[in-house]
């Protein structure tokens, strides 16, 4: 076989797609973060025409380009709710205002080979509006968020991706320091809210996006 690599991860991808389909997702593949931003903007932004917009936490999303397009376009109202700028309680208020939105686009924590997306929170916006809110929810996910079973994924999380996002985040936790997880009772703990969604409801609303690429945490 020439391009062993290649092969694997169609093989990967393909099978995770299926679970998802089969689980009522809406799925497609990319083979680049590049192509995933040209399908959201082409595929779902343009025929919905959404009037509001909002975006979850995710690494991959930031660097997709998709929110400086949204930003960009007079036509879509941005909810901005990682306005350095505004207080506490403005982001609280506009955070509530989100799970509003027509279009929620963000990221993963992890899909399991059954095809459940499991996601940690620190207050659970992010985790509430992928269950329900907006009207469409649009997932980016690198291939590297792929696992085999839900132990896997909370073992992803708690190992990997929550100690790497309070460290993007410059939060005083514990893992910062360290790379562990410690459990940690700090007010500044962003690991608060599970969710596990075994199936979208009602059938459609959330598109994955899978992305031959490894993205994010
Ligand atoms: S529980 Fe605390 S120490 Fe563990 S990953 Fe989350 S923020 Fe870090």
């Amino acid at each position: 076989m020439d391009k062993p690599l290649e092969a694997y991860w169609a093989l990967r991808l393909s099978a995770v797609a299926e679970r998802l389909a089969a689980n009522n997702f809406e799925v497609h593949l990319a083979a680049d973060l590049g192509s995933a931003r040209d399908h959201v903007w082409s595929e779902v932004i343009g025929p919905m025409t959404p009037c509001t917009v909002s975006f979850g936490g995710s690494a991959t999303l930031a660097g997709s380009g998709l929110v400086e397009a949204v930003r960009a376009d007079p036509k879509l109202t941005v909810i901005d709710t990682f306005d350095k700028a505004a207080t506490r309680e403005t982001i609280l208020a506009r955070r509530r205002e989100a799970l509003h939105a027509d279009l929620l686009l963000t990221g993963t924590n992890a899909i399991t080979a059954n095809g459940q997306l499991v996601n940690l929170d620190m207050i659970g916006n992010r985790t509430g509006a992928i269950s329900f809110g907006p009207r469409k929810v649009v997932i980016l996910a690198g291939r590297n968020k792929l696992v085999a079973d839900l132990d896997t994924a909370f073992r992803r999380v708690k190992e990997l991706a929550a100690p790497v996002n309070a460290m993007r985040l410059d939060k005083k936790t514990p893992c910062v320091k360290t790379g562990v997880c410690h459990d940690c009772a700090s007010p500044e703990r962003i690991c608060n809210v599970w969710s596990v969604v075994e199936k979208a409801y009602p059938k459609g609303r959330i598109r994955v996006v899978l992305i031959n690429a490894d993205l994010g945490f």
